[in-house]
């Protein structure tokens, strides 16, 4: 019998290439890299246990190494490929939503931001043409970013729309609780509402780390009005939160080795009871990525993490994945 068709709405280009397809790019490119062999390469560019400890530490490996190597059409333009065959064919992902930030892939502003969007869009279509998935890209905003930077990402976003670019996403950790104020979240509603306007959709990364609490996400469904929240777990530590999730039908994209890895959640445990209080709430959630190489999993491991911890029978499962496709940015039809 075949495997389940899956699909992954949260997976980051900078944490979901291949170590040896980098190595190759790298070697490509003539990039100077800060190792002696190819196994020490792997070592930097992975976040094994003793490495990353924080969501920071693990986005450092994938600003310092790896969103470096992809900084030209043409890695980009293999990153995109490579990463939608590799989820195909090792987990059956038959509709993937991939995204990352072309602002961080154009040497500052060194390279053209169009040729590294056309790049990443031949990506797309050579991997969907070969292997007859649906796909998407979603452009990464980043929270570090002044807002002049990123509305020239969502402009570029609505310039691509008609091509694959179908979604953009708030990016980047809630570095400290003003980030979670209502007052700071709505500097970003002109640009999530222009977005709308554009016809793209919007996810934003919220509630993921311990100590933001639910207020980021409050603040986020009601400010930002997006279609889905990136992760989004400290909401199912406070009802008002799931009550307004659920109410204003805004979907979650869990991550589970994600969390477990940064130690956003204790363990599995924690993990579980997230997510039955959504489950329980009626809050819908669906299974993700987010790093798939950078993480050392993919879809199928995912999915197999939540069945077999008993988190949820694989009847529930197929229900998130229901879910998942739909509340897709690709159309069904
Ligand atoms: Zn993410």
């Amino acid at each position: 019998m075949l495997p389940r068709e899956l699909i992954d709405l949260h997976i980051h280009m900078g944490g979901a290439v291949a170590p040896h397809i980098l190595w190759s790019i790298a070697h490509q490119q003539g990039f100077k890299l800060p190792v002696k062999n190819y196994f020490e390469f792997v070592e930097l560019i992975t976040a094994s246990p003793d490495k990353v400890d924080s969501l920071d530490s693990y986005l450092k490996i994938m600003h310092q190494w790896t969103e470096k190597i992809q900084s030209s059409p043409a890695a980009i333009e293999r990153s995109v490929y490579e990463v939608i065959g590799k989820e195909y064919r090792s987990s059956r992902v038959t509709q993937i939503e991939l995204r990352f930030n072309p602002m961080k892939r154009n040497l500052h502003s060194e390279l053209d931001l169009d040729h590294i969007i056309s790049a990443a869009i031949r990506g797309m279509d050579r991997a969907v043409l070969e292997y007859d998935v649906k796909a998407c890209l979603i452009f990464c905003l980043a929270r570090e970013w002044d807002s002049k930077l990123n509305s020239i990402m969502v402009e570029k976003a609505i310039k691509y729309r008609h091509r694959g670019v179908l979604g953009i996403d708030l990016a980047g950790t809630e570095a400290n609780a003003l980030e979670l104020k209502p007052e700071v979240v709505s500097q970003y509603e002109d640009l999530f509402e222009h977005a709308r306007k554009g016809g793209l959709k919007t996810t934003v990364h919220t509630g993921e780390t311990k100590g933001t609490g639910a207020e980021g996400v409050i603040a986020v469904v009601e400010k930002l009005k997006p279609n889905r929240i990136g992760h989004g777990i400290r909401a199912a530590y406070d009802e008002s939160a799931m009550k307004l999730l659920k109410e204003r039908d805004v979907v979650l994209e869990l991550c589970p080795t994600s969390n477990l890895q940064t130690k956003a959640v204790e363990g599995v445990k924690e993990f579980e009871h997230i997510v039955r209080t959504f489950w329980d709430r009626g809050v819908k959630i669906t299974f993700n990525t987010d790093g798939p190489y950078l993480l050392n999993t993919d879809m199928s491991r995912e999915i197999a993490l939540v069945e077999d911890n008993k988190i949820l029978t694989p009847h529930q499962v197929d229900q998130t994945l229901a879910w998942a496709r739909d509340y897709s940015f690709i159309a069904k039809h």
